[in-house]
């Protein structure tokens, strides 16, 4: 268990999130079965990421999913201690850098925005396209071109961005340096039983089926995880320093580098 530490964040501005690109612009999805996610890549400068503490004005360039063979496992961080069914992470570079391959080695090149996701009864709209796209990337290397963008906030703890955890961690690929902010909402968002076996129906490259794609939860080593909210059970407490129990584990993007050559 590591305690993570209260500071005051500013509220995140999430640019163009709430709405479907008015551009004529689309997305691509892609099972990315060597590494093993599905990977949808958004235009690069129209879905922006500042505020909630972050230095600088980052632009989101793809989203992708972690999850696992049964509703208990499948995120890559733990809250409590508590796996989720799934994770779903916004990657965005520091538009300091003139593109992604600039930013990824640099110490405050990458913003990722983690989602845990829960399975329930109801089907999440916001999740349709899961229903809609993965049935055509069930193969590793598939890829769906020309989607019609959709608005990206519901995927998120839209009212409820407040409050997060934050880290700073590193990219797994050896030579790479210490280049993600890490923010982990507190809250989860809910999808469908059919829409997580949507995922599930993935499949690797070797044919296998494509679950449990998370890194263990790491030590946390001297990295501190601070929170941006006072804890709802005893705020008092919270107006000193160090208190939720709180466990985020350290994580990797294995992905990055090889989603970006393509
Ligand atoms: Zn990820």
């Amino acid at each position: 268990m590591s305690d993570t530490k209260y500071e005051k964040m500013t509220d995140f501005t999430l640019t163009n999130y709430d709405r479907p690109s008015s551009l004529n612009l689309t997305f691509t999805a892609t099972n990315n079965g060597k590494i093993g996610t599905v990977v949808f890549k958004v235009p690069p400068n129209i879905y922006n990421v500042s505020g909630g503490g972050l230095k600088g004005v980052f632009t989101t360039v793809q989203f992708h999913f972690h999850w696992g063979s049964n509703d208990s496992i499948g995120s890559e961080h733990t809250l409590d201690g508590k796996a989720f069914a799934a994770e779903l992470h916004f990657v965005s570079y520091n538009t300091k850098y003139s593109e992604f391959k600039d930013a990824k080695n640099k110490s405050d090149g990458l913003a990722v925005l983690g989602v845990f996701i829960e399975v329930g009864d109801r089907k999440n709209q916001a999740f349709s396209f899961l229903d809609e796209y993965l049935g055509k990337l069930v193969n590793s290397s598939s890829s769906v071109r020309n989607i019609t963008t959709f608005a990206l906030a519901p995927m998120l703890p839209w009212t409820t961005l407040h409050k997060f955890f934050r880290y700073h961690g590193s990219l797994t690929i050896p030579g790479c340096d210490e280049s993600v902010t890490w923010t982990l909402f507190n809250d989860s968002v809910q999808i469908s039983r059919e829409q997580i076996e949507c995922l599930r129906s993935l499949a690797y490259a070797s044919g296998k089926k494509m679950v449990n794609n998370y890194r263990p939860v790491q030590p946390l080593n001297t990295r501190t995880v601070k929170n941006s909210f006072l804890h709802p059970s005893c705020p008092l407490l919270n107006s000193t320093s160090i208190i939720i129990d709180r466990n985020a584990g350290l994580f990797s993007l294995l992905l990055l580098s090889a989603l970006f050559k393509h």
